[in-house]
């Protein structure tokens, strides 16, 4: 019976890995589910206004956080701007990397 009181120790052991294991894939997931749902409305505020192809990524931005008196800065991401798509300089519409270039949408480049 010797063995046995230490096999309970390394099995209970295990169970409690297992339990932060699962817990930790759970938060993970749930960020996961949090970012699609973050991305596709990111997709329906923007899109290029030419082609139609929506916004996929959120801008990286430095945010400031204030902890008491002091503020720092941390990347994070900025839902209300798109990474992936430039605003032209003339229309101030959306536009992805192909029909924009040196800040010019095609469609204003064609009227010019
Ligand atoms: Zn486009
Ligand atoms: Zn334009």
């Amino acid at each position: 019976m010797t063995k046995d009181w230490k096999k309970k120790i390394d099995e209970e052991e295990k169970a409690r890995e297992a339990e932060v294991e699962k817990s930790k894939k759970e938060f993970l997931e749930s960020a996961r589910r949090e970012r699609v749902v973050k991305v596709q409305e990111l997709g329906r505020k923007f899109k290029c206004h030419i082609c139609d192809k929506p916004a996929r990524e959120p801008m990286r931005e430095s945010i400031e956080l204030r902890m008491g008196l002091d503020t720092y800065h941390e990347d994070g991401d900025n839902w209300s701007k798109p990474k992936d798509l430039y605003q032209c300089v003339n229309c101030r519409n959306w536009t992805c990397a192909e029909h924009i270039y040196k800040g010019i949408c095609q469609r204003c480049a064609e009227k010019m």
